[in-house]
């Protein structure tokens, strides 16, 4: 009985840290990506070379800096990919970025295999607009710790957002195909969640669901989505529906199952490495 309650008050806890859990916002830039992880939660193995059209991003940064004022209602606004570096219209998104959320903190998500290739402009950018690099570490044949100096010397702020270099450890994100996942459940321990992400006019509450395309491409059209799995980006006014978004279940839900631990591979491009039967 003792442990019960203390259950249902870890669970009540929980519930209440990840609902205060400040709102951040992830534009996905491009699902194309230099690297090819076994599990990606943007399944880019599967994804064609691909570019998000700049005017789209504008008139989609414009709306939601808007509604949260200038992103003072915002924890965080994210251009991610893939890999976002290859977007071609970075110098001219970092601009738009910090255009439309002046109020703040904005970051570009990398894997850091380009970041010694980037232009001075990419560079003069980071620091005018005051663009934060986060970069997360894979188990690869890479100097991280050449990169880690390149942006401390350019007098770019960066970070390292992720680490699974040591380990060589990645989560597997399996999904039901049939849809039988219990979606509270599912939610409430979602690993994915708070990754609020922007692919082309739609905003979803993960990755997992907004990337979905890839994966149905190769995998015949498996996952569907219905009403109440995402937002029209015209149709929010408030700051407000995106929190509900992030906080409630979605029937994409669903589909999920809870991540396992795996080791870090490349991927196979084999649809069983996201689906399972
Ligand atoms: S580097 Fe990141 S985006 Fe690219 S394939 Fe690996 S997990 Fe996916
Ligand atoms: S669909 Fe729901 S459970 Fe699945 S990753 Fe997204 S928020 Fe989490």
């Amino acid at each position: 009985m003792k442990s019960l309650l203390h259950k249902i008050s870890n669970a009540i806890k929980t519930a209440r840290l990840n609902k205060a859990m400040p709102l951040r916002l992830e534009f996905v830039v491009t699902d194309y990506c230099n690297l090819n992880c076994r599990g990606c939660t943007h399944y880019s193995p599967l994804a064609a070379k691909e570019f998000e059209p700049l005017d789209r991003l504008e008139r989609n940064a414009a709306r939601l800096g808007r509604i949260s004022d200038g992103g003072s209602k915002l924890g965080s606004v994210y251009l991610i990919g893939g890999e976002t570096l290859l977007y071609p219209h970075i110098v001219e998104a970092m601009a738009v970025m910090r255009r439309h959320f002046p109020h703040t903190a904005i970051f570009i998500f990398t894997n850091g295999l380009s970041l010694p290739r980037m232009s001075d402009e990419f560079w003069d950018a980071a620091r005018l607009y005051d663009i934060e690099i986060a970069i997360t570490r894979y188990p690869i044949k890479f100097d991280y710790d050449e990169v880690e100096r390149l942006c401390a010397g350019k007098g770019v702020k960066y970070r390292v957002f992720g680490d699974r270099g040591n380990k060589g450890e990645f989560f597997r994100f399996g999904l039901d195909p049939h849809k039988q996942q219990n979606k509270y459940i599912s939610h409430f321990k979602c690993y994915n969640r708070g990754c609020v992400s922007i692919v082309g006019d739609r905003i979803y509450p993960c990755s997992i669901s907004a990337c979905i395309g890839h994966l149905n491409k190769v995998a015949g059209n498996t996952f569907s989505h219905v009403e109440g799995d995402s937002l029209d980006i015209d149709k929010v006014n408030d700051i407000k529906q995106i929190r509900r978004l992030r906080d409630k279940p979605v029937p994409f839900c669903g589909y999920c199952k809870q991540p396992t631990v795996v080791d870090y591979a490349p991927s196979r491009r084999d649809p069983s490495e996201w689906i399972d039967k």
